[in-house]
C-alpha cells in the first residue's frame, strides 16, 4: 500500500480535489472527501455548519429525502418538513411561502434527484425562491444520484453544501463521501456548535491544504476516483449529460410502449439517472425484482417505503450505454410477464431501439460521433 504521509502523496490528492471542483462546478468553494458513503456526507454537511435547535426547511417525497429529514431530526434540528406526493419533487412555491413567513429559517434542504422515485427537482428554482423571499439561509443539496450524471452547477445555483458519494454518477466503488462546500458554509463552520470530530472541516482543511488527510484515507478509492473522473473528462461532461438523457429517454419510451407508467407524475419530474416503473394492479413489484434477479440475473431496484411493491427501478447512470438499457428492458419485460403482467414481449425493447437509432443517426457530425464513441462506455 502507498504511504499516505509520503512526500509525493499530494501529487494524487491536490489534482483530484481540483478535478472534483470542476465536476461540482465550483470555483470559489472547496471539496472534501471522507471515508464514508453519501449518508456520511449528509452528516458532515449538517454537523459542520449548524447548531442544535436551528430551524431548517426540508421536503419529503421518497426514501432518500425521508432519511435526510430523519437524520436532521435526530441531530437536533428544528425541522419544518413539507410532505408532498411521492412522484413529485421539491415544492418550490411552498418553500417560498415558508421562507417569507419565517425569517428564522437557517437552512433549506433539497434532494436534487430522488433515487427512490426517479424524480429530479429544479435546484436553480429553489435558489430563486430563496432570493425572492429575501432569505439568507444556506442551501443544502443532496446530489448523490445526480452529480456527474446530470447538470449540476454549485456556484451558479448558490448551493452551499453539495452532497455526493463515490458510487453513483462518479462511477467509483462505494466508500467515499464527497462534499462541495461554499465560502459561506466554510465561514458558518467556524462558529457552528454542533459536535463533530471525525467529519470536522477544520481538521480536513489543515491537512488537505497541503495534500494530506487528518487520518488514513481509503487510498485505493482515491485512485479509483481519479480514473473514473478522468473518464468523465475524456467523454466531456456535456456529452455525459446528453448520454444520460438519451439512455433515460429510451427507457421511458420502452416503459410507455409496454403500457406502463412511471412513478414520476409528469415529464417535468423525470430523472435521467433512474426510472421507477409502476407495476400494473395485481402485480407485485418485489416479485418482479426477485424474478429479475434470480431467473434473469438482473439487479433492479426495489420499491422503498411508501412505494414498496408498487414500483421497480431501472438505474441508468454511470458507465453504461444504449445496449445496457435495452438489456435491462428485455429482462424487465420477461420478469414482468412472469410476475403476471399482461405485457407484449418485445414492445418496450422495440420502442427503445427505434428511439436510440433515431437519436444516434440524427447526430450529423460523424467525426464527432467517432470521438464520442472512443470515450463513451462500450
Ligand atoms: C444513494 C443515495 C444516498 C445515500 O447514499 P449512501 O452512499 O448509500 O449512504 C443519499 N441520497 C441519494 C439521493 C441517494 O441516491
Amino acid at each position: 500500500m502507498q504511504d499516505h504521509r509520503a512526500p509525493d502523496f499530494p501529487e494524487l490528492t491536490l489534482p483530484l480535489f481540483a478535478s472534483l471542483k470542476k465536476i461540482f462546478k465550483t470555483e470559489t468553494g472547496r471539496v472534501f472527501l471522507y471515508p464514508a458513503s453519501g449518508t456520511g456526507a449528509w452528516e458532515a454537511a449538517i454537523s459542520n455548519t449548524l447548531n442544535r435547535g436551528d430551524r431548517v426547511l426540508m421536503s419529503r417525497f421518497g426514501q432518500f429525502s425521508h432519511l435526510w429529514v430523519d437524520m436532521a431530526e435526530r441531530l437536533g434540528l428544528d425541522v419544518i418538513c413539507v410532505d408532498v406526493e411521492w412522484g413529485t419533487g421539491v415544492p418550490v412555491e411552498a418553500y417560498r411561502h415558508h421562507l417569507e413567513d419565517d425569517p428564522t429559517i437557517k437552512a433549506v434542504f433539497a434532494t436534487h434527484n430522488e433515487t427512490a422515485t426517479g424524480v429530479t427537482s429544479d435546484i436553480a428554482a429553489v435558489r430563486q425562491a430563496m432570493d425572492a423571499a429575501g432569505s439568507d439561509a444556506m442551501l443544502y443539496v443532496d446530489g448523490v444520484s445526480s452529480i456527474g450524471s446530470i447538470e449540476f452547477k454549485q456556484d451558479e445555483w448558490g448551493v452551499d453544501l453539495a452532497v455526493s458519494g463515490s458510487q453513483k454518477g462518479l462511477m467509483a466503488p462505494p466508500g467515499l463521501a464527497v462534499l462541495g462546500v461554499s465560502q459561506k458554509a466554510l465561514a458558518a463552520a467556524e462558529s457552528a456548535t454542533m459536535e463533530r470530530c471525525y467529519f470536522d472541516f477544520a481538521d480536513m482543511i489543515a491537512s488537505n491544504d497541503v495534500g494530506y488527510f487528518p487520518y488514513t484515507p481509503p487510498i485505493p478509492l482515491l485512485h479509483g476516483l481519479r480514473a473514473s473522473v478522468d473518464m468523465l473528462f475524456v467523454e466531456g461532461l456535456s456529452n455525459v449529460f446528453e448520454r444520460h438523457f438519451r439512455l433515460a429517454e429510451g427507457v421511458r419510451r420502452g416503459v410507455h410502449a409496454l403500457g406502463l407508467s412511471l412513478c414520476a407524475t409528469a415529464p417535468y419530474w423525470y430523472s435521467d439517472t433512474v426510472s421507477a416503473v409502476r407495476v400494473p394492479d395485481g402485480v407485485d413489484g418485489a416479485e418482479v425484482c426477485r424474478i429479475g434477479y434470480h431467473r434473469y440475473r438482473t439487479s433492479f431496484g426495489g420499491g422503498l417505503n411508501k412505494v414498496a411493491g408498487k414500483v421497480f427501478r431501472i438505474g441508468h447512470l454511470g458507465h453504461l450505454n444504449e445496449v445496457s438499457c435495452l438489456a435491462a428492458l428485455a429482462s424487465a419485460e420477461m420478469a414482468l410477464a412472469d410476475a403476471g403482467a399482461g405485457i407484449e414481449l418485445g414492445a418496450g425493447v422495440a420502442a427503445a431501439q427505434a428511439y436510440y437509432r433515431q437519436a444516434l443517426t440524427d447526430r450529423q457530425d460523424l467525426a464527432d460521433l467517432d470521438l464520442l464513441a472512443s470515450a463513451a462506455p462500450r
